[in-house]
């Protein structure tokens, strides 16, 4: 079952996967595309983030526990995106730029 819109992330860094795709990291905030601010409610531009909106932020869940780049999700972020612990149900997608 297709959620309703699964929101994108920001964040205050970035690095590049061996893929060649920009990643999030730092500080990761969920955002909606379209939207100028997370889901937190923090500004992007004074907070400085930057829009990933090519990154789900349930696959930003996803790299945060498998990269050794440092990434922390925001929690009040994880609470506003419904995120529920022991729900496991990560779809990998990635569309290329
Ligand atoms: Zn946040």
């Amino acid at each position: 079952m297709p959620r309703r819109s699964d929101p994108a992330v920001a964040a205050s860094s970035r690095w590049t996967d061996d893929e060649g795709v920009r990643e999030p990291g730092g500080s990761v905030h969920a955002w909606r595309p379209g939207t100028n601010q997370t889901l937190c409610g923090l500004p992007l531009h004074r907070a400085g983030l930057e829009r990933f909106p090519h990154v789900l932020w349930i696959d930003a869940r996803w790299l945060a526990d498998t990269t050794d780049e440092r990434m922390v999700l925001c929690h009040r972020c994880a609470a506003a995106a419904g995120d529920r612990p022991g729900r496991r149900r990560w779809t990998r997608e990635r569309p290329r730029p």
